[in-house]
């Protein structure tokens, strides 16, 4: 056994969120011969099945919807679904409650925000800064969102936000974590000067929910949207959430103002008049088997200190990096996320040419990390779940692969 290997065994064995693998289904039959099956690097696109959701699935289709039908919105707390999973979410993220609601996609959720966001922010400001290296959807709707407006969108680096800022600025919409490279952008510095500028600040947790720290409150975000799917483990296409900072609540004025956001909705009235706190951010009915496997998926995180995760999370990293660097041939890798921990999300990026090939490798051979064109392997490491032995593993089996 290799120096890595035995330290791998000896970190694991002291690791105080080992335990929390077991209330993950991680053993699927993998069906090939693989030297590392069952090593799932890639909870950051799509978390793995926490094992309380499949029963839960199944009471609320058999019994809630299929003996208590329409009495369920009631006596199995649908209708309050969005806004009790919201705050079962906002300690993840650093926030007190009523002020996190769940529903729809990230993608809706980003427009709701910066439309809310320009609308605070007032007539004289006109521009709107976005991340210029972010996910596709954040930018396609960035710009959507401007020119509904009559703003003019900007995209620039995070680095460069400070020097972009300005009376014109309106709003700024940033990543936490680059789903490409595993960055991690300084949040409280980002929002201070974004605060010093008479803008408003909006962030995308996609990639840091779930995985490291995130202080809404405590650093003063106005507004923030998240996934589920990705380090929280709610399923493939669970509903997404929304921020809004209470002092802001009552002046957020949604875009999409539908029924399930009126202060009384059943009262079917033709005018509008928005519910206030966190339900504002609602707009339809709620997707409730999706919205009701995420809650159950919350409960893994019970009693698990976001603290506790980080550390871990730094600590399969670090690992990660060092047994690349011992196992890969020099140069047959550029690692693309930084090595300060300040900087470093809860993924490793490595670019190198022919990375399609060697990831479609690497999973035949039971290691799973994605692909982002044109270049990237990117490998997720979820605290809960991932251990340093497989960290250790997989090392080995991608250093076979590119050798
Ligand atoms: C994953 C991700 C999304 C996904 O948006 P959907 O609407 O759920 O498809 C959006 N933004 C970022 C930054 C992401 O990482």
């Amino acid at each position: 056994m290799s120096e890595l290997a035995v330290r791998a065994e000896k970190l694991d064995a002291v690791d105080e969120l080992g335990g929390k693998r077991a209330e993950f289904v991680l053993d699927a039959a993998s069906g090939h011969a693989a030297d590392a099956a069952g090593i799932y690097l890639d909870g950051n696109s799509l978390g793995a099945l926490p094992a309380v959701v499949p029963g839960r699935v199944e009471d609320v289709v058999r019994r809630q919807w299929g003996e208590l039908r329409i009495r369920s919105w009631e006596e199995s707390g649908w209708w309050t679904a969005p806004e009790r999973i919201g705050d079962r979410i906002a300690p993840l993220v650093g926030a007190a409650p009523g002020q996190v609601v769940v529903g729809d996609s990230t993608s809706v959720n980003v427009f709701k925000a910066l439309v809310g966001a320009v609308r605070m922010a007032g007539d004289g400001r006109d521009e709107l800064l976005v991340d210029a290296t972010t996910f596709p959807t954040d930018g396609y709707i960035a710009e959507s969102a401007a020119r509904m407006t009559g703003r003019t969108l900007r995209p620039v680096t995070p680095a460069e936000v400070p020097g972009a800022l300005g009376h014109r600025t309106a709003a700024v919409l940033l990543n936490h974590v680059d789903y490409r490279t595993g960055r991690l952008h300084d949040l409280p510095a980002l929002t201070a000067a974004v605060h010093e500028a008479g803008a408003l600040a909006v962030w995308d947790l996609c990639h840091s929910a779930g995985a490291l720290p995130v202080g809404l409150d405590e650093h003063g975000v106005d507004l923030a949207v998240g996934c589920t799917y990705k380090y929280l483990n709610g399923g493939p296409g669970a509903p997404a959430y929304l921020y809004v900072r209470r002092e802001l609540q009552d002046r957020f004025d949604s875009p999409l103002p539908g029924w399930n956001s009126h202060a009384e909705p059943f009262g079917m009235r033709s005018g509008y008049e928005p519910a206030s706190g966190a339900p504002r951010g609602r707009v339809g009915t709620p997707d409730i088997l999706s919205m009701l496997a995420l809650e159950a998926a919350l409960e893994v995180w019970d009693g698990v200190p976001v603290e506790a995760v980080r550390a871990k999370s730094l600590a399969l990293t670090d690992f990660f990096l060092e047994c690349v660097a011992e196992y890969v041939p020099e140069g047959r890798v550029e690692c693309l996320t930084p090595v300060a921990h300040a900087e470093r999300g809860s993924q490793i990026a490595l670019r190198c040419d022919d990375a399609g090939e060697v990831m479609k490798r690497l999973i035949e051979r039971g290691v799973v990390g994605d692909f982002r064109a044109p270049d990237v392997l990117r490998f997720g490491f979820t605290p809960l779940y991932v251990g340093f032995a497989d960290v250790e593993r997989a090392a080995r089996v991608l250093a076979r692969t590119l050798g």
